[in-house]
């Protein structure tokens, strides 16, 4: 007896090869049998006629390990069909706190105290190079003393050794941006030893971004190290179209051995706080209570919108407030509409936001060009991701956590045809199921475990924009992980399969 045949679906098995048709069964939270007629009873049928079946989808680069204690059902993420979450991007992970005691001391307290917390989607994350240099010199804007440098490198090895996918860098990010290239490559060398992943938040993704990519790239070819670029972009407008030229420098970095991908999400905004935009990293030499300090000074105030200006221009119009606890009325308005209300000009209205929240504010800055994100999409090794942790309590956020894979599906690759759907389906699937090292999943195979996206291609598509984020995606009927069905017409029904993946190290 099996307990679910999924009968009569289109499978996309996640290889890239063209789809059949076919019929899969499911037992004990493994695919047994895919076959063109499975004739064995079972405790449960879903008729996929008409419908696409294809592996979970896998989110490349989330913050999704911030969920775990707080939020475990991760409800976004499933209701988009994501079936495992890759966590501690950027730089930022719960872990390691260094502090004695903590459950978070290191990442292995804390991979103790989450696995046996059921989760609503899978999750494996990296651990965070500002976590380690906070346990080691907290948010000091310095070279690392060599005896700070090897406490970073006795934390990242525990992380290593407990389950950590490798390290991330966050080069924008206090205080991981506080690093300099050398100490980036001594770090690498680290997770070279224990055949890890490196993944980055490149330094600029601006006016700067092709020395960014130079830079990372050094760090790779220096350690031979696997290695990730995060949300790849680049972003205002006399920058559009440099992802050309570093994907050909990605491309020949491959050519010559290295073991490269990126990951990417299909939206022309970006996400992150309004202190990482608005104040340029030379001021930043503090952490957020901090930063609304400094912001009660005057000139300091006109010299951070100095170097903004040079750099960006000289409107804010481009920054959607998104999370401010403190201005909530506010969440939803551009910086230059909200200045109007206030009769003060953008940067005096940004900076009393700053200084009015602690600096907890976090902004959508539209800035990216179609063609680049299509150019980027369709590239070989490039990955789909949401780039974000779970709405929590917040009422407006960026669409991406809600609705990255449907609008991946419906507008880039029915509508645009940027990719085929074989080819979709394995950036969603199999490519990061390798890249990350997740052994029996990313395809339909048998033996692979029974996470299972079923959805309706020609209208799986996103509904959540910038304004009504919260809209639940079209087309996608089923969600399935570890067997069991856990979003039906992409309704959460509340149960847990997930949980944070144990290593095998
Ligand atoms: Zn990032």
């Amino acid at each position: 007896m099996y307990d679910l045949i999924i009968k009569n679906g289109n499978i996309i098995d996640g290889s890239g090869k063209a789809g059949y048709i076919g019929d899969i069964a499911i037992k004990d939270g493994v695919i047994v049998c895919i076959s063109e007629n499975i004739k064995g009873e079972s405790k449960e049928v879903i008729d996929a006629t008409g419908l696409t079946v294809t592996p979970g989808f896998i989110d490349s680069h989330s913050h999704s390990d911030y969920a775990v204690f707080d939020y475990p059902d991760m409800i976004e993420k499933v209701e988009q069909g994501i079936t495992t979450s890759i966590g501690g991007q950027c730089g930022m992970t719960l872990a390691p706190t260094g502090v004695k005691g903590d459950k978070l001391e290191t990442f292995g307290t804390m991979v103790n105290a989450a696995k046996d917390i059921p989760l609503g989607s899978n999750l494996k994350s990296f651990v965070g190079h500002s976590a380690l240099r906070i346990s080691a010199m907290g948010y000091e804007n310095r070279k690392p003393t060599s005896s700070e440098l090897e406490t970073m490198k006795k934390y990242l090895r525990e992380a290593m050794e407990n389950g950590a996918l490798g390290l991330s860098y966050g080069l924008i990010y206090t205080p991981s941006c506080y690093a300099g290239t050398d100490e980036l490559i001594e770090l690498a060398k680290v997770v070279k030893e224990y055949d890890g992943l490196l993944s980055a938040h490149i330094r600029n993704e601006g006016f700067e971004f092709i020395e960014a990519v130079e830079e990372f790239l050094t760090v790779i070819k220096e350690t031979g190290v696997k290695a990730v670029f995060s949300h790849h972009k680049s972003m205002y407008k006399p920058n559009w179209g440099k992802v050309n030229k570093s994907l050909e420098m990605i491309d020949s970095a491959i050519k010559d051995g290295y073991d490269i991908h990126m990951d990417v999400y299909p939206y022309e905004a970006s996400s992150t706080s309004l202190a990482a935009t608005v104040i340029s990293k030379e001021f930043r030499a503090l952490d957020s209570k901090g930063i609304a300090e400094m912001l009660s000074d005057k000139a300091m105030r006109e010299k951070i919108k100095e170097a903004y200006i040079k750099r960006n221009g000289n409107s804010l119009s481009n920054l959607l407030l998104v999370e401010c606890p403190a201005f909530s009325k506010y969440e939803g308005m551009r910086i230059d509409e909200i200045a109007k209300l206030w009769g003060k000009d953008d940067f005096e209205t940004a900076f009393d936001i700053l200084a009015g929240s602690g600096a907890n504010a976090n902004i959508c800055n539209f800035s990216m060009s179609e063609d680049d994100i299509e150019t980027v999409l369709k590239y070989e090794r490039a990955m789909i991701c949401t780039d974000s942790s779970v709405a929590k309590d917040a009422k407006t956020y960026h669409p991406r956590l809600k609705a990255s894979f449907p609008r991946f599906l419906g507008k880039y690759v029915r509508e645009r045809k940027v990719v085929t759907l074989e080819e979709a389906i394995r950036k969603c699937t199999a490519m990061p199921a390798s890249v990350y090292g997740l052994n029996n999943k990313g395809k339909i195979e048998v033996g692979y475990d029974a996470d299972i996206c079923i959805f309706d291609a020609d209208k799986i598509t996103d509904k959540a924009s910038y304004v009504n984020c919260t809209e639940r995606c079209e087309g996608l009927k089923f969600v399935i992980i570890g067997g069991e069905v856990v979003a039906e017409n992409a309704v959460y029904n509340g149960k847990k399969k997930g949980c944070f993946i144990p290593h095998k190290r």
